[in-house]
């Protein structure tokens, strides 16, 4: 899974001011007071609010949880407020152009909003926190034994017997997500109504309002992507139905039609990384090395791994991380203590005090996380000259895309370079199917998925699908966009999306499909600065100054352009484009299309 920066986001500022305008209608000077204010005391309050949240980060204790929910509930609270006020400023004519984008970035900047009656924001709060909770306590069962939820995520990787995989994931679905059905409907009730005072038409359409365009065309914008990528991930359908249907037979895995969801190695059929073996083709299949066995011969540790994602950056020209990096950095699992293990990258004074936070292993897994995170960690920096409000991606797809385009640069001559693989066990271009498909298992194989899960909850939030019919749409979308189907019957007493952390957890969803997008987008622009010639997928663009100077332009600009402008600095485009994952992933277009050959693709 994929992270999310520190909590800048949702920090805001602790002493209120009175409103601006006592009497009369506001002026453009009492908005440039307020923003100025604004920024002043979320700037401060941010610093406050980042160690407290990483204090509870690494040192989990009932007294660090409940220190974190207060301050938690003081930023939401006053974050509430400061968007209530901005909303008043927001019609005044002849704003400036930075008043009114930050007026835009302080109205629309929450992901819940309560509205201002008495008692709404703690009802909302009060859910949030139980549906979190429920979440997190949740279990399914395994040969009618409870199971947590990470030994069940990790259970669904590697168990390959169906009817163990049909009982964890109704289990699973029916134990977690059933129970929370009324609250959450509850939830969307409440937060309608917040965004209604705001000004938007409904959560939804506040939600698409962060892209820099009407709301209405960032929903086109999304599914323009979605059809470019599309024929990628039918061929990749089809030719992973009929592995799974010669692994289990027609009574479990139909060769037509779709695929059953419990079958892709993954909980919620979002990444199929992990059923790669069964789908590996004969000899092309084997890549003939392992980044984590490499890592280990070479006897790297944890803190070599990061020091060698940090050689990258270097490379392209960024300065050095702070020598507090790997001082206060949590790279390897604490002793003795509970700690949240999920990678996240911190900017901790907005300025240079930039940590990670994982329990690093030795594989190639976390060799690309690590790249993920330190991708986070050098934006933030390079934005930090920027005023307190554009402290932020370009979008939110952007802030995610960056170190996995970097990580795509990860390549068997990268390897050689930096001395981790001997140039004789560079694998040649007979190996490149195995190494595409095995990317696409998890990067192509998650673009639906990426998609469908905010189209729910925007159907959901403008009430364009019921409460009475919440897990038909889940389960009819996931049908269109996935061609999946649940391995047991659903009906309305059962809730499934809440079965899946950001449902729950009330973390957009559609920054992942952008950034899976705008990652091969990166590449490819670095890979054309570099002038590369050859496969895409081949390219790395390793120590290469130019590369990292452009880069550093889109960076640097933070949040303070409409993200067009950002893109255009380092890829000389103004339109996000889906054409590049197209163009890395030609050769194995092809071998799936010889593959599929006499299927019927599709369901
Ligand atoms: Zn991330």
């Amino acid at each position: 899974m994929k992270t999310a920066i520190s909590s800048i986001a949702l920090a805001m500022t602790l002493a209120l001011a009175a409103p601006a305008f006592a009497q009369g209608a506001p002026t453009v000077a009492d908005a440039d007071a307020f923003v100025a204010r604004a920024e002043k005391e979320g700037f401060d309050f941010s610093l406050y609010a980042a160690q407290v949240s990483w204090v509870n980060a690494t040192y989990i204790t009932d007294d660090t949880d409940a220190i974190a929910a207060r301050v938690g509930a003081q930023g939401t609270e006053l974050a509430v407020k400061y968007a209530t006020e901005s909303a008043k400023y927001a019609s005044i004519p002849g704003l400036s152009y930075d008043t009114n984008r930050k007026l835009d970035i302080l109205r629309g900047g929450l992901v819940l909003p309560a509205p201002t009656k008495p008692g709404a924001a703690k009802e909302l709060n009060d859910i949030a926190t139980k549906l979190g909770s429920m979440y997190g306590k949740g279990k399914g069962t395994l040969k009618g034994q409870p199971i947590n939820g990470s030994d069940i995520e990790a259970e669904m990787g590697t168990n390959r017997d169906p009817e163990l995989l049909k009982e964890m994931w109704a289990s699973w679905h029916d134990n977690v997500g059933a129970p929370m059905r009324s609250d959450y409907a509850r939830e969307v009730e409440i937060a309608n109504e917040g965004a209604r005072e705001l000004g938007y038409a409904d959560v939804g359409a506040m939600w698409r309002s962060q892209y820099d365009m009407p709301a209405d065309d960032f929903a086109k914008l999304v599914d323009k992507l979605w059809l470019q990528v599309k024929p990628l991930y039918d061929g990749l359908h089809c030719y992973t139905r009929t592995k799974l249907n010669e692994k289990y037979g027609d009574g479990v895995q139909a060769k037509t039609g779709p695929i059953r969801a419990d079958l892709l190695g993954n909980m919620w059929a979002q990444e199929w990384g992990d059923i790669y073996p069964l789908v590996a083709p004969a000899g092309a299949g084997d890549i003939g090395f392992d980044v984590g066995e490499l890592l280990k011969a070479k006897g790297y540790d944890e803190t070599k791994m990061v020091r060698t994602g940090e050689g990258f950056f270097s490379s392209l020209g960024f300065a050095p991380l702070p020598e507090s990096f790997y001082q206060r950095s949590q790279i390897v699992k604490p002793e003795g203590r509970e700690v949240q293990c999920h990678a996240s990258a911190w900017d901790l004074d907005n300025k240079d005090d930039l940590r990670i936070k994982m329990c690093t292993k030795i594989n190639a897994n976390d060799f690309t996380t690590i790249h993920h995170e330190l991708g986070h960690n050098y934006y933030q920096r390079a934005y930090n000259k920027q005023s307190y409000l554009y402290l932020n991606g370009a979008n939110d797809g952007f802030h995610e895309a960056i170190g996995d385009a970097v990580a795509l640069s990860i390549t068997p001559e990268y390897l050689v370079q930096i001395g981790l693989l001997d140039k004789a066990q560079v694998p040649g271009a007979d190996k490149d199917t195995g190494l595409l498909l095995r990317q696409a298992m998890d990067k192509v194989a998650f673009l639906p998925f990426g998609l469908m899960v905010d189209k729910w909850r925007w159907g959901v939030f403008s009430g364009q699908t019921p409460t009475s019919g919440y897990n038909k749409a889940w389960t009819d979308l996931r049908l269109q966009y996935q061609g999946i189907v649940p391995p047991v019957a659903r009906d309305e007493s059962k809730f499934d999306p809440g079965a899946k952390y950001h449902i729950p957890g009330n973390t957009p969803y559609m920054r992942y499909f952008l950034a899976r997008i705008l990652q091969f987008q990166f590449y490819k622009a670095a890979c054309d600065i570099a002038k590369w010639k050859g496969p895409l997928h081949r390219c790395s663009f390793y120590g290469n100054k130019e590369v990292g100077a452009r880069l550093n332009a889109m960076l640097e600009m933070g949040a303070s352009k409409p993200w067009p402008d950002a893109l255009q600095a380092f890829t000389g485009k103004r339109e996000i484009d889906g054409t590049a994952m197209i163009a890395y992933f030609k050769p194995l277009m092809s071998f799936l299309k010889t593959q599929n050959r006499g299927k019927t693709c599709g369901w």
